[in-house]
């Protein structure tokens, strides 16, 4: 099923009942922007999960103890990661992380495809994994109720009409809530609720190599990330039949977009424009 953003939702105040409560946190600016305000609205949510591709670039790595010890100090529950882990390997060798997947089996992340399988393989899948040996959820679960998820979207159109995924088999375990959403954060919001409670404010969170990622962004990376970039590209191209790399394939930009290649690593091999973006 996929659960339209912003249906389904029941009120956030029911997780101080015996709902059980739990978030999925990125670590960049939404999600840490809707624990701040779960914090601000008294709302201790049971379980905070973080689903690690082990690919996130290293200032947000950087802020988890930072982030981490604030929420301590606010009685909230320390961070569980969660990975993937898989359990059959077609080729050799074996991977634990979403770039070693790629290079094994020389691909890309399912986004540079079009669908985000990488996202529900990596992230929401290994969440759901926890949760479904967590106790308070298997007892929520045995008496016929949901347990609650809260995602953080922003109030931002775009975020508005995005989708949460879920399996048909999980339908019906979880109410997907979108906090920032209701309070009517967008983005400028959030980062200005996070400084508001003296926290710095993180980067952005995704994959380094994720096809979100902007042209400037890339630019701006540590050359061993970029030259990671370059290997995924490399090892997966023979393959490539239905785009040029990581951003699919090339957007001149003629309509407004930003203009950019379809492969990273073409992006390396071009000047910066005079913008540098
Ligand atoms: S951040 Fe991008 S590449 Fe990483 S799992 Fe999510 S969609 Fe895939």
């Amino acid at each position: 099923m996929r659960a339209k953003r912003g249906t389904n939702q029941p009120s956030l105040f029911a997780a101080s009942g015996n709902t059980p409560f739990t978030v999925a946190y990125g670590m960049g600016v939404d999600s840490t922007a809707m624990l701040v305000g779960l914090v601000k609205h008294r709302i201790r949510p049971d379980l905070i999960l973080f689903a690690d591709t082990a690919a996130e670039r290293p200032e947000t790595y950087e802020y988890r103890p930072v982030f981490e010890e604030w929420l301590q100090k606010e009685g909230f529950p320390p961070i569980t990661t969660v990975k993937y882990a898989p359990r059959d390997f077609k080729n050799w060798p074996p991977y634990y992380t979403l770039e070693d997947n790629c290079l094994t089996n020389g691909t890309l992340p399912g986004i540079a495809f079009g669908a985000a399988s990488c996202s529900v393989k990596w992230k929401q899948g290994p969440q759901h994994g926890y949760i479904r040996q967590w106790e308070p959820a298997r007892q929520a679960w045995a008496v016929g109720q949901r347990v609650i998820k809260a995602i953080g979207f922003d109030n931002s159109p775009r975020d508005r009409v995005r989708t949460y995924s879920a399996s048909p088999k999980d339908a019906d375990l979880y109410d997907y809530v979108t906090p920032l959403i209701r309070w009517q954060w967008d983005r400028e919001e959030c980062k200005k609720q996070i400084a508001s409670v003296g926290l710095p404010v993180p980067v952005k969170s995704s994959c380094f190599f994720c096809t979100a990622m902007k042209p400037w962004e890339v630019r701006s990376l540590r050359p061993d990330m970029l030259r990671r970039i370059v290997r995924m590209e490399a090892r997966a191209f023979p393959r490539l039949t239905s785009c040029e790399g990581l951003w699919r394939n090339t957007v001149k930009g003629t309509r407004g977009g930003t203009a950019r290649p379809g492969s990273m690593t073409t992006l390396h091999q071009e000047k910066p424009t005079p913008s540098g973006r």
